[in-house]
């Protein structure tokens, strides 16, 4: 985009301040960030911000806060453990059957909680030739890899033709069957996911996945959802990122409008992360109770097609777990206690077998006041 309030991408503290997303006497607390972090915002998403609003939820994402600075106990600079993954350079094999390859280390915005944020930036660099050619090797040599996983940076910030090149090569790989590319470039720069970007993407006889980050219902614009169907019109298969975020969708409202917006641009919902512990990203952690509290709100009112998985990420490379919240629990004579998306406890005799041990013992079950169904528990 290159029309409208902001005609070019923001780079530096003072472009913060003359696009007007920040008051001048913040100035000094913006360059005591970019001196530690990377900073940058595209038009597209500078535009959705309204300006004088402190709380605006795209300017949450990628204005720069002193909070930044600040460093909790628990904050990793390698929040997830890539590092402890990597047999090679840019490639981290952390599940049997799946690896990451980081193809660059740039990103067309950068995200004020990125998990990867002592990692990324300008002055990082792309995988280089001989080690994109090492991680291609790892791959040929290890027959259980099923899918390669494009992620950085944004993956999608190459050329596309260096993302041809990539693609082809992969493709070559007889046993690896998905291609798999993270980016948030359909929200951040939709112009740039060409449909020649899109044609690239995929690979002679592989399934091609593009995960989609974005966290606010208002990122997904006319143009971004344009960008998603040019994605799926080529033929990739979409699944949508997002963090959960405070003050940016930690309530149900905008969390349901956002998978719904998903859904509507060809998106199918697929994780909802709970916040990394990456360094000076504490101000935008929501605890886990919350996080369950707020897909059992998505759960009642959404479909299983637009209701995304609640994931954590292990700190220290143990990889994901699905957070909750529980829906089912051992109950009393043999049966299970099953809740129901209004919150309503249901009895259900596993005919088959014994209870799994699928949860603590049950608390007392809840009876909705307007329920009387011969199944609902008394
Ligand atoms: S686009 Fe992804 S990698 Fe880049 S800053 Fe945002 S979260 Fe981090």
């Amino acid at each position: 985009m290159t029309s409208g309030r902001h005609p070019r991408r923001l780079t530096t503290p003072d472009d913060f301040v003359g696009a007007g997303l920040v008051g001048r006497d913040r100035l000094e607390e913006l360059e005591a960030v970019a001196e530690r972090y990377a900073i940058g915002l595209t038009p597209a998403l500078a535009e959705l911000i309204e300006p004088g609003d402190p709380e605006d939820p795209i300017a949450r994402q990628f204005v720069p806060d002193a909070r930044e600075l600040i460093r909790d106990p628990a904050e990793r600079d390698d929040p997830i453990g890539d590092d402890a993954m990597s047999p090679i350079k840019g490639l981290v094999h952390r599940y049997p059957d799946r690896v990451l390859i980081k193809l660059v280390a740039v990103c067309a915005v950068y995200c004020r909680f990125c998990f990867r944020r002592e990692r990324v930036g300008p002055g990082s660099g792309a995988l280089s030739g001989p080690d994109f050619a090492a991680a291609l090797e790892y791959v040929r040599e290890h027959p259980a890899i099923w899918e390669v996983i494009l992620t950085g940076g944004d993956p999608l910030t190459v050329s596309p033709r260096r993302i041809a090149e990539v693609t082809e090569a992969l493709a070559a790989i007889d046993h690896l069957k998905a291609l798999r590319w993270h980016t948030r470039l359909p929200v951040a720069a939709p112009e740039r996911v060409t449909t020649a970007v899109a044609r690239a993407l995929i690979g002679e006889g592989k399934t091609t996945v593009v995960a989609v980050h974005a966290n606010h219902p208002r990122e997904l614009t006319d143009s971004a959802r344009a960008a998603c169907r040019r994605l799926a019109a080529e033929g990739a298969m979409l699944v949508s990122q997002s963090v959960l975020l405070k003050g940016v969708n930690d309530d149900p409202e905008t969390l349901i409008d956002l998978m719904r917006a998903f859904v509507e641009a060809r998106v199918k919902p697929y994780y909802l992360h709970h916040g990394d512990l990456a360094p000076g990203t504490a101000h935008w952690r929501v605890p886990i109770a919350r996080g369950q509290e707020l897909m059992r709100a998505m759960r009642a009112r959404l479909s299983g097609l637009a209701t995304p998985t609640y994931m954590l990420d292990i700190p220290g490379g143990h990889g994901k777990a699905p957070i909750g919240p529980q829906w089912i629990r051992c109950g009393e004579n043999g049966k299970h206690v099953v809740t129901d998306p209004r919150g309503i406890d249901h009895a259900y005799v596993d005919s088959l077998g014994r209870p799994a041990n699928v949860g603590p013992s049950p608390s007392p079950p809840q009876q909705h006041p307007e329920q009387s169904g011969a199944d609902e528990l008394q």
